[in-house]
């Protein structure tokens, strides 16, 4: 049996696979770029569905649950006339659904792992040799070590993936839109409520976090900015650009973004490769399958594709290969899916015109108003996660 197993990137996927794999016997070792687990820039994401029942399995759910984000109601500013108000959808309709920021959840995770896992932060890897029976690897920091087993939960830009499979452009796929998140000083005294403006291509939202002190901004538009989008001056220009024209109908100041230590740039973008493992190496997450960032439900999937890659290593013993196989198999059908709900999340996200602009908080607060029954299968029709995880398991993957 593979016992020696190298995670990169202490995120969500990471702990996760971490934590399953100790609990089969194996001993995982997780290399993280960052000295501390909290990440500039945080974000809310979404647990549902299948991923609430691996985190249930892993006796965290109260952690969890405890730690959920309390944004009860959203309020839509309009171009004219009075802000359009609701419940939040998701506490509406959803039947399993937490919001967590993503910093809550990856030491939440952390904590259930660390105990059975050696964590290795402020360390990155520079090399993988793939020889035969092992890998060496040779880390920033740390001496070169060999493993049986790699396994990339770098994210979305995966340097294992580049040092194993090549190049991001070859497997990434731009959906046409960016997104930028920033802290502010929450001076407007934001309370339990989501603030957003959606207008032709872009749309806007802000939300309070730690305690009420800061809120933070998430911007989404569509377009081609010009000129290199890596420099961090660029992408500032790109964000006030393309909002400067209805500045004051944002429920923000956008002149913050200047200011903010935390501000964060990137295209919304998939990760689509026909495989993830080759030898002794495999990818988890979004390394391996992102649908796009604040689109597509990347952290379930994170959390369902460690999951899997535990179960499907400890069933597979010596042979590495089967497992990587069947976790791709088994997962094939969630990863299409997902695939398919971030350009449509999207579409309604970042509306076409002024018209779809107009529609889209009407469309919401009729959701939120219709009874729950009828919601929740509109919900399900536009990709929400109804599978149950033994679908996942299969008969052959052990409960834990
Ligand atoms: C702005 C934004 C909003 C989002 N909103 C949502 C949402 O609403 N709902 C949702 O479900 N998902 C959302 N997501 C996506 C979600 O964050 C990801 O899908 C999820 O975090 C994927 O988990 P992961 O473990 O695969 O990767 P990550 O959480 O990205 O973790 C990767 C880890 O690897 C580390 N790492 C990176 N490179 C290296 C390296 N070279 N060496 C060592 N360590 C490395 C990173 O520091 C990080 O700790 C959002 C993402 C962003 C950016």
């Amino acid at each position: 049996m593979a016992h020696n197993v190298l995670i990169s990137g202490a995120g969500i996927a990471g702990s996760v696979l971490a934590y399953w794999l100790a609990q089969r016997g194996f001993n995982p070792t997780v290399v993280e770029k960052r000295s501390h687990l909290r990440q500039t820039g945080g974000h809310a994401v979404d647990l549902a569905g299948v991923s609430i029942e691996v985190i249930e399995r892993m006796g965290i759910l109260p952690a969890v649950s405890g730690a959920h984000v309390r944004h009860d109601r959203m309020v839509f500013n309009q171009r004219h006339g009075r802000p359009i108000e609701m419940p939040r959808l998701t506490a509406t309709i959803a039947d399993r659904h937490v919001e967590i920021q993503r910093d809550d959840l990856t030491e939440i995770l952390h904590a259930a792992a660390a105990p059975h896992a050696e964590y290795i932060f402020g360390d990155t890897i520079t090399a993988i040799t793939d020889g035969s029976g092992a890998v060496t690897v040779e880390f920033e920091n740390s001496a070169r070590r060999t493993f049986d087993l790699v396994i990339g939960a770098d994210g979305l830009h995966s340097r294992v993936r580049r040092l194993v499979f090549g190049p991001e452009d070859t497997y990434r796929h731009d959906l046409g839109a960016y997104l930028s998140v920033y802290s502010y000083p929450n001076t407007a005294g934001l309370g339990s409520e989501v603030v957003g403006y959606f207008d032709s291509g872009r749309a806007a939202f802000t939300y309070p976090v730690d305690d009420g002190r800061l809120a933070r901004a998430l911007l989404l538009f569509r377009g081609a900015p010009s000129g290199d989008l890596r420099d961090p001056g660029r992408q500032t220009r790109a964000v006030r650009d393309a909002f400067a024209d209805i500045e004051g109908q944002l429920p923000f100041p956008i002149a913050e973004l200047h200011e903010s230590e935390d501000f964060y740039f990137d295209s919304i973008s998939q990760i689509r490769m026909d495989t993830w493992s080759k030898g002794r190496v495999t990818l988890v997450g979004d390394a391996a399958h992102s649908p796009g960032p604040a689109v597509g439900g990347g952290t379930a999937m994170a959390v369902l594709g460690a999951y899997v890659l535990g179960g499907e290593l400890a069933l597979a013993g010596d042979d590495h290969a089967a497992a990587f196989a069947n976790t791709e198999r088994v997962l094939a059908p969630a990863v299409a899916q997902s695939r398919k709900v971030g350009p449509s999340s999207l579409r309604q996200l970042v509306p076409a015109n002024r018209l779809a602009a107009w529609l889209t908080p009407r469309t919401l607060r009729l959701l939120t108003r219709l009874p729950r029954r009828v919601s929740l299968a509109l919900f399900s029709l536009q990709g929400s996660d109804t599978s149950k995880l033994d679908d996942f398991s299969s008969e052959r993957l052990p409960v834990g």
